[in-house]
């Protein structure tokens, strides 16, 4: 509607009478309604260029134009395209209502007006006019709405997309989309950034462009793969190298984009960098498989190596050798010059090993002093004796530690592939085996594997699982030697010797499985067995005779090394309750060459309770004479060798007056082991000997036995 709402009227019409009748009826429809009039029609159309109007009123016959032709172009016009448009006519202009029609014209008035007439037809025009203009305008204002929110649904849309965009930048992941062609679709800043280019670079160039070659044409298998399957891959790791040149490793995910209709439309590609747990992991797997002191291989990875290489070696022909090598005197370094000092030594021993074995070669520290050496793809053994020679040529120039010079040599054992074993573990154990050889034949330094070797080491394995047992079930039995006084001719003590009742060898004599049981570290229970049994019975026997019987019981000197023999003697004593000085304890002389003052502490502890101590074997060890002085030592046992040859051998005749006046000489007695004659007593006594004991008597016998001698009280020798 025109201005503020109020009906405006324009009367076209070429007599001023009909302007001023149709204007003042028009002006009486409403109150408020304006009407402009207008003669000449062209003036009305120039004026309705500018103006609105909400009904038009026109004549039909006018001079320069009708009111048809008035009508069309009124149509013609924007603002009067639909405005109601009301055509005047005769009534025989019939031939001219039907021109007014057919161009656009609402309704008809026949002149002259009716009056009333004239006035319903307009107000209804007007009425229908509003209504239109009224529905037209919500029509708009429905339309500008939609728009509006239509906008804000595009603008919401762009908004999310953008931050979408920046929320896949900024995530710490590259991320790409290919199409089926292997052509890039879409690519986030970190991915482009890895490769140096801006993503519009990236975007519909090939995958290779994004990826490059290698990993561009595992993208493409992989892809196609995902297109024609339509399911995620698992993730895979994969390896890159930047554009800087910097390697990174990735963990990559392949996925499938679909489309509105469900198709797969591209694949997504997730990559992140997992560089620095990568290296934390290798950096873990490498302290695992190295000895952190000098930087080679260790056991763990040897193993491998070898497990890896004898997969290989069956099928391919390829041979190698396994050398194991120890160090020889590294525990006299270690326990002299201190455990920093036996570490130089290691590492530089490492160096040395380093620098004699070919490329592609393993060195490894098993632990301690112990090394190993895979050699590779060796011809024949006379390859692997060449580097054994030339690693034994490492080790003969002293080593130079804390200012001084150490010589250290060697010993390595040798083993074969496949000619020895074909199992990591078996030539692990071969070449271990054969160093042991070679450290106990000395000389040559290095030996190589022999199938003996093995059966005896398995003859160990059995025995020692058999000692345990033994221990278990008390399979262990004390026999009895007496001691015979030269001076009394009375039994003055007696020697308990150790026999193992086994369930198929009978009984075992010691010589047997101490060395076993020595080496294993069941000499220790074996020994707190042995003392609480030969202390039990030393009471028995002193419960039946006055004054009792001195008991003597052995010790192995590898006890020293290991137990506290003094809180071992002790135990057996408090147990049993025999008087201390009713046990002697029989060591060796290589007891008192190791460990000096610590053994020295122990013998006097014990000596200070009243235990005493006699020196087994006397004569053929290596200490010198004054070390017996040194230790609390009441007997010297003169080695059966010696009494063997006494009736023969001046010589050793000499040697036993000898060993008889040097214990003279000490305040100590003389004992003389392995006495099998009457000649041999004679001499002995003829010697200024102490005591005898040997077959003359008896073979050793049981505590039952003895008791029984005990108690008649027999006399085998007349006093001297
Ligand atoms: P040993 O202490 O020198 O013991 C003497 C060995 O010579 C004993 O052998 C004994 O049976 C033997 N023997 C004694 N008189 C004669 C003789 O007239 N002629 C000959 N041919 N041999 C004689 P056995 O019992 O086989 O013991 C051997 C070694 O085993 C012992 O030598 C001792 O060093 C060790 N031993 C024995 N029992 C124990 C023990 O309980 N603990 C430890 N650690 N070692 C033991
Ligand atoms: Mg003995
Ligand atoms: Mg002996």
């Amino acid at each position: 509607m025109s201005v503020k709402g109020m009906p405006q009227i324009l009367i076209i019409d070429d007599r001023i009478t009909n302007q001023r009748i149709l204007a003042r009826l028009a002006e009486s429809v409403e109150p408020g309604v304006s009407v402009r009039a207008f003669g000449d029609p062209l003036l009305a159309l120039a004026w309705l260029e500018t103006h609105d109007v909400d009904l038009v009123i026109t004549d039909f016959k006018m001079p320069n134009l009708d009111g048809a032709e008035v009508t069309r172009r009124l149509r013609a016009m924007p603002r009067t395209a639909d405005v109601p448009i009301v055509v005047v006519t005769v009534y025989d202009d019939r031939q001219f209502r039907l021109l007014a029609l057919e161009a656009g014209a609402t309704d008809f008035l026949l002149a002259p007006v009716d009056h009333v007439e004239f006035r319903t037809r307009v107000r209804n025009l007007l009425a229908l006019w509003r209504h239109q203009v009224a529905a037209r305008r919500q029509a708009e204002r429905l339309r500008l709405d939609l728009e509006a929110s239509e906008r804000l649904r595009i603008d919401l849309m762009r908004e999310s997309r953008e931050a979408l965009g920046q929320l896949i930048d900024t995530v710490p992941a590259m991320i790409s989309a290919a199409d089926a062609e292997g052509r890039v679709v879409f690519v986030n800043a970190a991915q482009a950034a890895a490769v140096g280019l801006s993503p519009d670079d990236l975007v519909g160039r090939d995958v290779t462009g994004l990826f490059g070659a290698e990993r561009g044409a595992l993208a493409r298998t992989l892809h196609a793969q995902v297109f024609a399957e339509g399911d995620a891959l698992p993730g895979f790791e994969e390896a890159m190298v930047r554009h800087d040149g910097v390697r990174l490793d990735l963990y990559t995910t392949k996925a499938p984009l679909r489309d509105a209709a469900g198709r797969v439309s591209a694949v997504l590609s997730t990559s992140i960098d997992i560089t620095d747990r990568k290296r934390a992991e290798e950096r873990l797997l490498h302290l695992a498989q190295h000895d952190p002191l000098t930087a080679l291989p260790n056991r763990a990875y040897l193993g491998d190596r070898l497990r890896e290489r004898c997969g290989h070696g069956r099928r391919s022909k390829d041979r190698f050798a396994l050398h194991f090598l120890d160090l020889d005197r590294f525990k006299a370094v270690n326990d002299a010059l201190g455990h920093q000092a036996g570490d130089r030594l290691l590492v530089q021993a490492a160096r040395r090993l380093q620098a004699v074995v070919r490329e592609g070669d393993v060195i490894a520290r098993l632990g301690g002093d112990e090394f190993a050496i895979l050699q590779q793809d060796i011809a024949d053994a006379s390859d692997a004796e060449h580097l054994a020679g030339r690693v034994l040529e490492a080790f003969r120039k002293p080593f130079r530690i804390g200012g001084r010079n150490i010589s250290v040599s060697a010993s390595l054992g040798i083993t074969l592939y496949p000619a020895d074993a074909t199992a990591a573990d078996e030539l692990l154990r071969n070449a271990d085996l054969a160093m042991y050889h070679a450290k106990a034949a000395g000389r040559l330094g290095f030996g190589f594997f022999r199938t003996e070797m093995d059966a005896a080491a398995q003859q160990a394995m059995r025995l020692e699982g058999e000692l345990r047992h033994a221990l278990t079930y008390r399979a262990f039995d004390l026999v009895w030697q007496p001691q015979v006084s030269l001076h009394t001719g009375r039994i003055c003590g007696a020697e308990a010797l150790l026999r193992w009742q086994h369930p198929q060898r009978g009984i075992v004599p010691p010589a047997q499985f101490l060395h076993l049981a020595e080496e294993t570290g069941l000499i220790a229970p074996i020994t707190e067995w042995a003392l609480a049994a030969a202390c039990a019975q030393g009471v028995a026997w002193a419960e039946r005779r006055p004054g009792g019987l001195r008991v003597s019981v052995n010790l192995s000197p590898s006890l020293f090394a290991t137990r506290d023999v003094h809180d071992m003697v002790l135990d057996a004593l408090a147990v049993s309750g025999l008087d201390p000085t009713l046990l002697d304890l029989e060591i060796t002389e290589r007891v008192l060459v190791d460990k000096v003052d610590q053994v020295a502490a122990t013998l006097h502890a014990l000596r200070e309770i009243g235990v005493t101590f006699s020196i087994d074997d006397f004569g053929t060890g290596y200490s010198s004479l004054a070390y017996a002085k040194s230790f609390p030592v009441q007997r010297l046992k003169i080695d059966q060798t010696f009494i063997a040859r006494l009736d023969s051998d001046r010589a050793d005749a000499a040697i036993v007056g000898a060993i008889i006046s040097l214990a003279r000489g000490l305040e100590m007695q003389a004992v003389a082991e392995g006495v099998e004659t009457a000649e041999q007593v004679a001499a002995l006594r003829r010697l200024g000997c102490d005591e005898v004991q040997g077959y003359f008597l008896r073979e050793p016998i049981t505590a039952g036995e003895l008791t029984a001698m005990l108690d008649a009280d027999i006399v085998h020798l007349a006093a001297g």
